[in-house]
């Protein structure tokens, strides 16, 4: 199982929305704990895919959201490769920013196609993220 995790509005509070580009908020609580026990206690594949730049996500996960902690994984910038669009590495935090295969993508902006184009206008228009 490969999870995909958003970054902003998942792992960064992101309660001003981008601002000038900087990571200003605190992690969301629990997310540290999520990404760990997803690659020990569920044995996941995990990245973190966002449009930011990959080594700022990188640098604020080393000191903030793991708190420059001795991490008993590996935290990777996937090399942008395109005939690589897969993610398998075990106790490997992965980050880039383009999108890779995974079979749950985790985003406060997705909506889940439910296989029709039925009724999708309406329910986009009336669409809200977690924080409103
Ligand atoms: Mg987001």
């Amino acid at each position: 199982m490969t999870i995909s995790i958003d970054f902003d509005g998942v792992i960064h509070q992101y309660s001003k929305g981008w601002q000038n580009g900087e990571i200003y908020d605190p992690p969301i609580k629990g997310a540290a704990r999520f990404i760990y026990d997803c690659m020990f206690e569920k044995n996941w594949s995990v990245f973190i895919l966002s449009t930011r730049e990959v080594h700022q996500i990188e640098k604020w996960c080393r000191e903030v959201l793991f708190q420059k902690k001795e991490l008993p994984f590996e935290i990777t910038i996937i090399p942008n490769d395109v005939e690589k669009p897969f993610w398998n590495k075990k106790k490997n935090l992965g980050i880039t920013n383009r999108k890779l295969a995974a079979h749950i993508y985790i985003d406060d902006r997705a909506y889940k196609f439910q296989g029709t184009y039925e009724s999708l206008k309406l329910e986009i228009e009336s669409y809200r993220t977690w924080q409103g």
